[in-house]
């Protein structure tokens, strides 16, 4: 008799008739890559069988067989094989959503992309057919705009703050205890200033810092090379007993010690067109800042960079650091750049779809919540006053009147729908209802917006 043990795993197929399975070689890939999912399910399943077994129970569902698992495997090698990432409908409203890729670039930006997709001009000088810089056109228009006097892309905002910390403050970077900020999937600000080797001294508590903490700081590190750092709290808020010194003291500090003074702004902001209470890159630099670090796709609407504003002389020193190279821009996303960048060149409000999304009337979104509800026969009580936040690292604490589409269903049942739609619908989980925040949905796409809601209305209610 065999053990009930063997009899059960017998019934797994071996890896060589799964492959040969109709269902997987018709879709025609690669051996390899096959063969690993194959195995890899396998596994899995005997894993699970066992683990039952252990248990004295019998597998639940029953051990998968031949044709069972090859669907497994088709469907998994599916899954890898379709495009990703896809468009997807925000409806969070959180305008700036890390996991939903921040900013949507506005068309010119898309457009700039696909130009610059095949070969392109990025670094030869049409006029002298010459070896070019990719930054050509962009670094003049950057530190105009940003009233700097250079600057410099790279590929992220955290690119930017590893690049001046690491070729600025080789001795060491003097950092607030009040600004060890951490930052989305618990990477914290003060560990990636230091990642290319500038050793990090925090000075103060977390809740005060004086300007004796910078000085002793400061003078521990006399005869190397040193820098300030000011990181801003970009997406919390202290209240109560705090106190940092303002950035203008730091700088002149920073001056008298002929050090560099780094801030970390996170999103950089032209102030046009964005609600008060952020500072702008400029009014950093007129503080004193030596150099100035931020994100493209946060505030500025654009695509992912990281862009260095500030004293020709530091933005010298970073473009000519190792790091510049290993950190640099590929040309899709400088291409999305410049496009953005011509926007905020203009004198009225660039008209990003940031903005769009900042500026519209919460009266404006209450009619068009009810015209919404109206076409999908849904009562207007769905229509509900909502709160939007900017996200994406920038006014902490800080939201927007909002106007929301209240789904009638269950929240957890009605995201599972609106999720596995084409496009797929992101809304916001409260209080067991699933909101649809309009604030963050262009109402251009609203016939699509429609078209996944009523996937709703005939599924669930
Ligand atoms: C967002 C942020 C960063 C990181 O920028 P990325 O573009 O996401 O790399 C760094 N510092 C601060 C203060 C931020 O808010």
């Amino acid at each position: 008799m065999t053990h009930p043990r063997e009899s059960h795993l017998r019934k797994l197929p071996k890896v060589d008739r799964v492959l040969e399975h109709p269902r997987l070689t018709e879709l025609g890939l690669r051996h390899e890559l096959t063969r690993r999912v194959v195995v890899d399910a396998i596994a899995a399943e005997r894993a699970r069988v066992l683990a039952a077994l252990a248990q004295d129970r019998e597998p639940d569902p029953p051990v998968a067989e031949l044709e069972a698992l090859s669907e497994r495997v088709r469907a998994q090698l599916e899954r890898w094989l379709s495009v990703h990432p896809r468009p997807v409908l925000n409806g969070t409203g959180v305008l700036l959503h890390t996991n939903l890729g921040r900013a949507p670039l506005s068309e010119p930006a898309r457009a700039a992309v696909v130009g610059a997709a095949g070969t392109c001009d990025l670094e030869l000088d049409l006029s002298t057919g010459k070896r070019g810089s990719r930054l050509a056109l962009l670094r003049p228009l950057l530190a105009a705009l940003f009233e700097a006097e250079d600057a410099l892309v790279v590929n992220n905002g955290a690119a930017a703050l590893l690049l001046a910390c690491t070729a600025l403050g080789r001795g060491g970077v003097v950092l607030s205890r009040g600004q060890h900020v951490e930052i989305g999937d618990s990477f914290r600000v003060a560990e990636m200033a230091a990642a290319g080797g500038a050793p990090l001294t925090a000075v103060g508590s977390t809740n005060r810092s004086h300007m004796r903490d910078y000085e002793a700081a400061l003078d521990g590190l006399a005869n190397v090379e040193a820098a300030l750092l000011w990181v801003h709290q970009s997406n919390f808020t202290q209240a109560g007993f705090v106190g940092e010194v303002p950035l203008a003291k730091l700088a002149a500090l920073a001056r008298g010690r002929d050090v560099a003074l780094i801030a970390d702004l996170g999103s950089g902001s032209l102030g046009l067109g964005i609600p008060t209470g952020e500072p702008t890159v400029a009014a950093y630099l007129e503080q004193g800042a030596t150099l100035v670090t931020f994100s493209g796709d946060k505030l500025l609407g654009g695509p992912q960079a990281g862009i260095l504003a500030g004293s020709a002389a530091a933005i010298h020193r970073c473009r000519r650091h190792p790091l510049a190279r290993a950190l640099r821009c590929g040309k899709l996303a400088l291409a999305a750049l410049h496009a953005t960048v011509i926007a905020h060149a203009q004198a009225s409000a660039p008209g990003l779809p940031l903005h769009n999304m900042i500026a519209v009337g919460v009266d404006q979104l209450r009619a068009r919540g009810l015209r919404l509800c109206e076409a999908l026969g849904w009562p207007s009580s769905c229509v509900r006053d909502s709160r939007a936040t900017i996200g994406g690292g920038s006014l902490p604490g800080q939201e927007l009147a909002s106007v929301a589409l209240v789904a009638p269903a269950k929240a957890h049942a009605a995201a599972m729908i609106l999720r596995a739609g084409e496009p797929p619908l992101i809304g916001r989980a409260h209080d067991n209802e699933l909101w649809i925040d309009l604030r963050t949905l262009d109402s251009i796409d609203d016939d699509t917006l429609l078209a996944c809601l009523r996937r709703l209305g005939s599924t669930v209610t």
